[in-house]
C-alpha cells in the first residue's frame, strides 16, 4: 500500500479560534445595540455548512484527496456571496467566520446578498495549473447544489483568480446545460467578467485611507504608507496611492519585506516582483522582517496579506496614524480596542475592502442585464457606493462614541435584523 498523502484535517483548536472571535465581536455590538436575542442567536452561527473530500489526480499519476468547504452565514438580504482561498490553513472555523464577515460587509454597503465563503486546504503554489484546474472542477461539482445566480456565487479570494472563477463558471455551465455567467464573480472580461473588477477591491482601500485622511485631518502633502502583501489587494492599493502622490515606504509579501524611507518606486517594484517572484533584493530598499514592516513609524499602515496580524503581543510596537485594513480580520478584537483609545483611526475591513464585493455585485448586475458599463462607469459607481458607506460609518462613530469598526457592524446588522424582522419566521 503507497503512503497516504491526503493533507491533514485542522486541529480543534485551529477549527473555533476564528469563529469564536467572530460571534464574540457579534456578541459584544448585539449588546451595545441591544438587538432582540432570538435574533442576535440566529446569527450567532451559519445557515448552511458544507465539507466536502475532494480527490484529485496528479500529475504523477497518483490519486490526492483535498478536503473543501462552503458556509453560507445568512441569506436573508438576497444570494450567498463571498470568495473561495486556497491556502494550507483553511479549516471550517476561519470560512464560517469570514462568511459571518460577508454578510456585515454586503449589509453595510447595502448590496442584495447575504454572506459566503469556501476553501480548499492546499499549497496551490506547489500545484500545476493542471493540478489546480482539476482540483476547482471537482470542489464546484461536489458543491454544486450550493451554487446559482441567485443561489450562492463565489469570487476569487487568496490564491485564486480569475482563471479560478472561469473554471468554476465553465464547471457549473456544462454541468446545468446552458452558459451561466453570472454564477460567479471576478471571471475574465472576456467571458463576462467586469471591468474594473480585478482592481476594485485595492481602489476602495485606497478610497479609505484618502477619506481616512481627510477625516483625521492628517497634514501631510505625502503620506507614508506601509503595505503588508504585495498581492491583488496590496499591490493595486500602492500603485494608486503612489500614482496620487503618497510615498510607499514598504511593502512585502509572504517571503519578507522592503524599505525605503524616500519612497519606493512601484512601477518599477511591479516589474522586479514580475521576474524575481518575491519583493525582497529590490535595489534601493533594505530587506526587511514582515514583523519589522508592521513596527515602521507611518501615517498609514495598510495590512492586505492575512488575519489575526495585529493582537496583544505586537499591538502597542505599532507606530501608524491611519490604519486601512486590506485584509479580512488582520486586527484581533483586543488589539482594536488599544489603537482606537491610543488615537489610531481604524478603517475596518469590512468597510475598507468592500470595493471588491461592490464591483462583483456590479458584475453580476451587468451579467444579468447582458449590458455592459466602461471602466470609467464602474469606477464612479464603485466611488459613490464607498463614499456612502465611509459617509454612514464616520458620522455613525461620532454621534455615538463607537469605534469605527463597532459603528460599521451596528450599521450592517441593523440593516439585517430590520430585513429578518420584517420577512418574520417560517413557518
Ligand atoms: P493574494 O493571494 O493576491 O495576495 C496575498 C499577498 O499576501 C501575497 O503578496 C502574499 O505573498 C502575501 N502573504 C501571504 N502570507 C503572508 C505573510 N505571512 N506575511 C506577509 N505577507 C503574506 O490575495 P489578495 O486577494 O490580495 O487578498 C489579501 C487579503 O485581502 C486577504 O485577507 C483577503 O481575504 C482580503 N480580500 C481580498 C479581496 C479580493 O478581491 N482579492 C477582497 C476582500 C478582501
Amino acid at each position: 500500500m503507497t503512503a497516504l498523502k491526503s493533507i491533514e484535517r485542522p486541529t480543534m483548536e485551529c477549527e473555533t479560534k476564528h469563529f469564536l472571535m467572530a460571534q464574540r465581536q457579534l456578541d459584544e455590538i448585539a449588546l451595545e445595540m441591544g438587538l432582540d436575542p432570538e435574533l442576535h442567536e440566529r446569527l450567532r452561527y451559519p445557515k448552511r455548512s458544507m465539507i466536502v473530500t475532494i480527490p484529485v489526480r496528479m500529475d504523477d499519476g497518483s490519486v490526492r484527496s483535498f478536503t473543501g468547504y462552503r458556509v453560507q452565514h445568512d441569506v436573508t438580504l438576497g444570494p450567498a456571496k463571498g470568495g473561495v482561498r486556497y491556502h494550507p490553513e483553511v479549516n471550517l472555523g476561519e470560512v464560517s467566520s469570514l462568511a459571518m464577515l460577508m454578510t456585515w460587509k454586503c449589509a453595510l454597503m447595502g448590496l442584495p446578498y447575504g454572506g459566503a465563503k469556501g476553501g480548499i486546504r492546499c499549497e496551490p503554489w506547489k500545484m500545476s495549473m493542471g493540478e489546480q484546474e482539476r482540483l476547482t472542477r471537482r470542489y464546484t461539482s461536489e458543491i454544486i447544489n450550493l451554487l446559482g445566480p441567485d443561489k450562492d456565487i463565489p469570487a476569487p479570494d487568496m490564491y485564486t483568480n480569475e482563471q479560478t472563477m472561469a473554471w468554476i463558471m465553465d464547471t457549473y455551465s456544462i454541468n446545468v446545460g446552458h452558459t451561466v455567467p453570472s454564477v460567479v464573480t471576478g471571471k475574465p472580461v472576456s467571458i463576462g467578467g467586469s471591468f474594473g473588477r480585478t482592481e476594485a477591491t485595492g481602489r476602495g482601500v485606497a478610497y479609505c485611507v484618502k477619506r481616512a485622511i481627510t477625516q483625521t485631518g492628517l497634514d501631510s502633502t505625502a503620506p507614508t504608507v506601509v503595505v503588508q502583501g504585495f498581492g491583488n489587494v496590496g499591490a493595486v492599493t500602492a500603485k494608486l496611492l503612489n500614482e496620487s502622490g503618497y510615498k510607499i515606504i514598504a511593502v512585502s509579501d509572504v517571503h519578507g519585506g522592503i524599505y525605503n524611507q524616500k519612497g519606493l518606486d512601484i512601477p518599477r517594484l511591479q516589474a522586479y516582483l514580475s521576474e524575481m517572484g518575491k519583493v525582497s533584493g529590490f535595489p534601493h530598499s533594505e530587506d526587511i522582517s514582515n514583523s519589522e514592516l508592521l513596527q515602521l513609524k507611518c501615517d498609514v499602515l495598510v495590512p492586505a496579506a492575512l488575519a489575526n496580524q495585529i493582537h496583544d503581543d505586537n499591538v502597542q510596537k505599532l507606530d501608524c496614524k491611519i490604519l486601512v485594513e486590506g485584509a479580512n480580520g488582520p486586527t484581533s478584537p483586543e488589539a482594536d480596542k488599544y489603537l482606537h483609545e491610543n488615537g489610531v483611526f481604524v478603517v475596518p475591513d469590512i468597510l475598507a475592502n468592500a470595493g471588491g464585493v461592490t464591483v462583483s455585485y456590479f458584475e453580476w448586475v451587468q451579467g444579468l442585464m447582458h449590458l455592459f458599463w466602461t471602466e470609467d462607469e464602474v469606477n464612479n459607481k464603485l466611488e459613490q457606493i464607498m463614499g456612502r458607506a465611509c459617509d454612514q460609518v464616520f458620522e455613525m462613530s461620532i454621534k455615538s462614541g463607537l469605534r469605527p469598526r463597532m459603528a460599521a457592524l451596528r450599521i450592517g446588522i441593523g440593516r439585517l435584523a430590520e430585513a429578518k424582522r420584517l420577512r418574520g419566521l417560517y413557518p
